[in-house]
């Protein structure tokens, strides 16, 4: 299993699932979900209405995940997982989100995935501990899930996820 956390933005990652910090509308919004639904294009979202149609009514509930096609992304799929906000949720949500992304990845077969700082964001979460969750739900990634990437869009968050790395062993 190799784990790489690097700075970037996701959405010229080239893995075979890439997860959106999504909302639970999954119709789009501001950070990496904006930047997804613009880089890829409109079959996203077209899939993404679909699913709320079919099968999520009232929305994606938080610490769930859901795929699409990754439109003109050089990913293959996206996996959509809506994020614990801050002070009002359960933080197992965050680590919820990274358990159903993997398992999701995993039954789509994809063997990369990259992930960015879910809840980090707009939704408020301390990076040091969204980090720390972040690499201790990478641990234990199911099959055929061979590599994962965290993609940091803010670069000094590198440096910060390292000593966490090194910190936790
Ligand atoms: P949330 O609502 O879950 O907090 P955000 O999109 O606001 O989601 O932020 C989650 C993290 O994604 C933040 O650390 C933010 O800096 C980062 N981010 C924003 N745009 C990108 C991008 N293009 N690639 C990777 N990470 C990004």
């Amino acid at each position: 299993m190799s784990i790489r956390v690097l700075s970037g933005d996701i959405t010229e990652f080239r893995a075979d699932a890439i997860v959106n910090a999504a909302n639970s509308s999954l119709l789009g919004g501001g950070g990496v979900d904006g930047a997804i639904h613009r880089a890829g294009g409109p079959a996203i979202l077209a899939e993404c209405r679909e699913l709320r149609r079919t099968s999520f009514p009232d929305g994606l509930p938080t610490g769930q995940a859901v795929a699409t096609g990754a439109g003109s992304l050089p990913a293959t799929w996206v996996v959509h997982t809506v994020g614990p906000v801050y002070g009002r949720d359960d933080a197992g949500l965050l680590d919820s989100c990274y358990a159903e992304s993997l398992r999701v990845a995993a039954e789509l077969g994809a063997k990369s995935v990259a992930f960015p700082l879910v809840s980090a964001g707009v939704y408020g979460w301390p990076k040091d501990d969204a980090v720390r969750r972040a690499l201790r739900g990478f641990a234990g990634a199911p099959a055929p899930v061979a590599a994962i990437a965290l993609v940091l869009f803010d670069p000094e968050d590198v440096a910060l996820a390292g000593d966490i790395a090194a910190s936790e062993g």
